[in-house]
């Protein structure tokens, strides 16, 4: 009890003086002036700001390809800037291939409804062509909470369902970190994914278990920077993107 005592006298005398120095300072002594903080515009009428890769702007699909074969992507290109999956034309991909980045990317499900649970509208934003948010018309349509709108497919459940109406464009605004790993393969750093879905979160700083997994449980892989991929569910689930771009994060 006595060393308990003199222990807190000890802390509590030490504490004090840190915080009687910490008095005589000047403000200008916590300031940092380097290094220069790098000046983005930011996007205005929802354009990308001015430091983003853009991926898509509606005008073409040149920088994406058939995720199978990498002859040039053929989904719909609409002349309201948007693309739509093609039916049975598989999945597309980014011809450029990234690691840690921050995405935005708008998509819309049909105004007409079509099947139900998984079937209804279903699509995906695959990080690295491994991690799956999913894309699904949630609205009055029930299906497996871990693999409903904004989950990471099998992993996480959203904490939230923040859909628009059957029809109107959604927003996601994703921020991911991706896995590190050994020379024999092992994972030594998890990635991580920050998801907004129409501006509220989603996902926070989920720690992601591995390569999205249909059946069974996720595992890790190694890879390095890898393409951003769109889904084709393969079940005419006609699913609209638009105004796709991302900002590569050090
Ligand atoms: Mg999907």
């Amino acid at each position: 009890m006595k060393k308990i005592i003199v222990f807190i006298l000890i802390a509590s005398s030490f504490f004090s003086f840190a915080q009687e120095n910490a008095k005589k300072m000047k403000p200008s002594e916590t300031e940092l002036w380097q290094p220069k903080v790098p000046v983005v515009v930011p996007g205005k009428n929802n354009t990308a700001p001015s430091d983003a890769i853009i991926l898509f702007d509606g005008t073409n699909l040149d920088q994406w390809v058939n995720a199978k074969d990498e002859t040039p992507a053929n989904w719909h290109l609409n002349a309201d800037g948007s693309m739509t999956v093609k039916d049975k034309a598989g999945d597309i991909k980014t011809k450029q291939k990234f690691g840690n980045v921050q995405l935005h990317i708008e998509w819309k499900s049909p105004e007409e409804v079509q099947g139900k649970s998984q079937s209804r509208a279903n699509s995906g934003v695959l990080l690295q062509s491994r991690y799956e948010i999913q894309v699904l018309d949630n609205n009055n349509n029930d299906t497996y909470v871990n693999g409903q709108v904004a989950s990471v497919y099998k992993q996480s459940i959203p904490l939230v369902n923040a859909s628009v109406s059957t029809g109107d464009w959604n927003t996601y605004d994703i921020i991911f970190h991706q896995p590190e790993f050994d020379e024999n393969g092992h994972v030594i750093k998890k990635a991580t994914i920050t998801v907004l879905h129409n501006g509220v979160l989603v996902q926070d700083h989920f720690t992601i278990q591995g390569t999205t997994s249909f059946i069974g449980y996720p595992e890790y892989e190694k890879h390095g920077k890898a393409s951003l991929k769109l889904q084709d569910h393969r079940d005419n689930s006609r699913v609209s993107y638009r105004n796709i771009w991302v900002r590569e994060l050090e």
